[in-house]
């Protein structure tokens, strides 16, 4: 999508501080990190978000959440991090193209605010 803001820096027209990339998806830290590890997983179709997903994009929401894995496991933070999709403007949604928080790196508190 032309003016959206994920679109553009998957296609390098924002800068990122890329964290990993493959075929389908891309990662790159938070501005805004709420912990040591703090890394956006966002597919390369631009997706509104979860509520927007249809069931043609399943594959690509597992791929997003096994890039997050991969990069929890490569950062050593597997003792306990977070993966989250906030949905709407109600969780906190700011950015609409989906997105994977994942979070940790430091103790994480449930049930989150
Ligand atoms: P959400 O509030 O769930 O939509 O998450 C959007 C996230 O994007 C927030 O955590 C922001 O800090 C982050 N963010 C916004 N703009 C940028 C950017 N240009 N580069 C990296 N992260 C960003
Ligand atoms: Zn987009």
């Amino acid at each position: 999508m032309a003016d959206c803001l994920f679109c553009r820096i998957i296609r390098g027209e924002v800068p990122s501080r890329k964290v990993y990339e493959d075929e389908n998806t891309f990662a790159f830290e938070d501005l805004n990190p709420q912990g040591p590890t703090h890394v956006l997983i966002i597919p390369k179709k631009h997706i509104t978000g979860l509520k927007e997903a249809r069931a043609e994009d399943a594959e690509l929401l597992g791929r997003c959440h096994l890039a997050a894995a991969h990069i929890a496991r490569e950062r050593s933070i597997e003792d306990g991090y977070r993966t989250v999709l906030n949905v709407g403007p109600r969780a906190g949604q700011s950015v609409f193209h989906l997105h994977v928080h994942l979070i940790g790196g430091r103790s994480l508190q449930w049930p989150p605010g």
